[in-house]
This record gives structure tokens, sequence and C-alpha cells, in this order.
């Protein structure tokens, strides 16, 4: 299975910025096909814009967020058919900032990827525990529970997700999980993948957290880690371009 790097800007960006990043990215990362799938997922404003700049170029896009509702009064609310109309690819749903600072629950996210799916876009569902959580021994029943929320909706479609490990302590705080701590953490959710649907095996898992160029050879070289879901790094064209090459198995 190919890895995934993707890209998620946050709210960051500007058109003139975007264009600029985005075309320093593609020449950087040469003609694909690349060792890697390639992804980047920007604020709602720029995802037209990122169709037209990406289109033909190999590098999918994605949304921060969807609606889990299907249409109607909902001011504000993106939808998986706006989405879709556009042509987007992913939408990242259960971030932690949208968990902390919007309180989104498992219910919830589960809603969002479910609102997705239906419109073939592929949710990339982020699970992750809190520094007091993991301190607290609750590392293994925080992600689980999240993900539960996920895979009880969805069933056996479950197998059309991707799931990013994304510990919230280690989120633009510099601080990354070892390989080791990532490693295992995945595990445990690739086994969890597994009870949910009989092709776990079409499941990626990303690690988000801090990663950068320096750490990602040794985070993606583990067995149930699938790619990266980068947040500052994925801001400078070099760096991000680093990761998607050290995700890349070395062809002779
Ligand atoms: C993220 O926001 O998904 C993320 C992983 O951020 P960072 O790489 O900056 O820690």
């Amino acid at each position: 299975m190919k890895k995934l790097i993707v890209g998620n800007w946050k709210m960051n960006g500007s058109l003139a910025s975007n264009a600029e990043l985005l075309g320093a990215v593609l020449r950087q990362l040469g003609a694909g096909p690349w060792g890697s799938d390639v992804a980047v997922c920007a604020s709602a404003p720029y995802l037209a814009q990122l169709q037209s700049l990406l289109q033909g170029s190999g590098v999918a896009w994605g949304a921060q967020d969807v609606s889990a509702h299907e249409s109607g009064a909902y001011t504000g609310e993106v939808s998986a058919a706006m989405l879709k109309d556009f042509g987007c690819r992913y939408a990242i749903v259960g971030h932690s900032e949208r968990r902390q600072y919007h309180h989104e629950h498992g219910e919830l996210v589960a809603a969002k990827a479910r609102r997705a799916l239906d419109m073939g876009i592929t949710p990339i569902v982020c699970v992750g525990e809190t520094l007091a959580e993991r301190e607290a021994g609750y590392t293994e029943v925080v992600v689980k529970r999240q993900l539960a929320a996920v895979v009880h909706l969805l069933g056996h479609c479950s197998s059309e997700i991707v799931v990013a490990y994304e510990p919230v302590w280690a989120i633009g705080t510099g601080l990354t999980a070892t390989p080791e701590q990532a490693q295992a953490v995945h595990a445990v959710l690739r086994a969890q993948l597994r009870v949910a649907t009989t092709h776990a095996d079409r499941n990626r898992i990303l690690y988000g957290g801090s990663m950068t160029p320096a750490n990602a050879a040794e985070l993606l070289r583990q067995p149930d880690i699938d790619g990266g879901l980068i947040g500052g790094a994925s801001l400078k064209a070099e760096d991000f371009v680093q990761i998607v090459n050290a995700s890349a198995p070395v062809t002779v």
C-alpha cells in the first residue's frame, strides 16, 4: 500500500501565498508519479483555487472539515455535496482543534465521516489523546473510543476511511511521539479496524504531530504508520517535499 502524505494548512494562506507554495511544491516534487500519494487540505474559500492549480498535477486536495448535515438551514456550514462539486478528494474530520475549540464529539465526527463517504470523499478521521490522558495511562482507551464512534456508524464501510493518529500534545508543539510510541498506538488502531471490517488492509493510518523532515523517515518506517498528516511543515514547500520523499521507498 502506498503511503499517504497530507498537508493540513489549517487557517493559513492567501490567494498569493497558496499559489506560491503550491508552485514550489510541484516544482520540487518533479514529475510524478511519486512513491507516495500526496494531498493538501486548505480552508474552504481556497478549495476552488486548489482545484484549479492542482488539476492534472497528481497532488490531490481536501477540506479541513465537512458538515454533518446534508443541506438546508445550517448557516456557515459546507456540505459534502458542495465539496464534491469541486472534485474534493479528502475531508479531515474530528481534528483535535475542532474537538477542543468547537466541542465536536464522537457521534458528530462519525456523522461527518458518513456524509463525506456518501459523496465519495475519503474522510481523514483524527484521533488522539491529550497529555493528561497519556500520563494517566488512558491513551488506548481514548483513541479506541474516538475510533469506535466512527466504525460503529460506518460498519463495513470503515475500510474506506483514513485514520490519523494525532497525539494532542504533539500537535504544533514541536514534541513528537517517538516512533515506538506512535507504532504502539497505530497497532491498536489497526487491530480495532480489523475487528470492524474484513478489508482493514485498505485503511491507511497516518501519524500527525510535529512531523518534520528530521523525524519523518523514522516514523514512516514503522510497520503500521502508513503516512503523515503534516501541519506546520506543510507550509514550507521544502519541508513538505522532503517529508514526501522520506515516505517513498527508494527505487534504483
Ligand atoms: C495537524 O494540525 O494535523 C498537525 C499534525 O500539526 P503539526 O504538524 O503542526 O503538529
